[in-house]
């Protein structure tokens, strides 16, 4: 079992990732919201525990619903010193899969881990693997595209593009959710990178097919789909 924790608190991080260890998880442990949202969308996850007060002012909620939004399941266990009922519904409501309090009982922490890993195996086969929409087709195990039938061969990064765009479909996707979602960048860097990999993109998959997928909305970002 593979479990990723986001834990700033020097101490606390130490208690996790030794007692999970005793426990036989393979542990990995980033102590910001940049570093484990980064974790967590490139490295598969049987679970991960985040923490809600994070530096530079960010609420581990944040993370959940990045990858939520994302279509990444992996059960997450809300892990926070933050214990009003107000605080941990907001918790599941953001799309956490349990909400424990510090200070907490290790054999419970244990407890809760086994039982979302065990929902979750359940749950696996059902993921989509792959994306259809009009025309074209997505299949995200073997990353093979086509559309009306014929293949369309892409580069990882237009991949990663169309596959971000496609599960985010008839939504505005801005520039900054490409930059973090696509490139990793967490600033914008003030080029034209974007601009470029959505025309390349676009002539792929959509030049010579009907109904244009890949819509630009001014001044918003992009929004892919059969209706502009
Ligand atoms: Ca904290």
């Amino acid at each position: 079992m593979r479990v990723l924790v986001i834990e700033d608190e020097t101490d606390m991080a130490r208690y996790l990732c030794d007692g999970l260890r005793l426990a036989e998880y393979e542990v990995f442990h980033c102590n910001d919201a940049a570093s484990g949202l980064f974790q967590a969308q490139h490295s598969k996850w049987d679970v991960m525990i985040v923490d809600r007060m994070l530096p530079d002012e960010q609420d581990g909620l944040q993370i959940i619903r990045a990858l939520r939004n994302n279509q990444n399941k992996t059960p997450v266990l809300v892990l926070s010193a933050l214990a009003s009922l107000d605080e941990r519904v907001k918790g599941l409501r953001e799309g956490g899969d349990d909400y424990l309090t510090k200070p907490f009982a290790f054999p419970e922490l244990l407890a809760r881990l086994e039982a979302l890993t065990r929902r979750s195996t359940t749950s696996v086969a059902e993921t989509s693997r792959s994306i259809k929409i009009a025309d074209l087709s997505i299949d995200l195990s073997t990353r093979r595209v086509e559309r009306a039938g014929q293949v369309i061969n892409l580069q990882p990064r237009e991949f990663r593009l169309l596959e971000y765009l496609a599960r985010n479909q008839n939504q505005v996707v801005t520039r900054t959710m490409l930059l973090e979602s696509v490139w990793d960048f967490h600033f914008d860097p003030g080029t034209n990178v974007i601009d470029v990999q959505i025309s390349r993109l676009r002539t792929k998959i959509d030049k010579g097919y009907s109904p244009p997928l890949l819509h630009t909305v001014r001044g918003a970002g992009y929004k892919f789909g059969i209706d502009g």
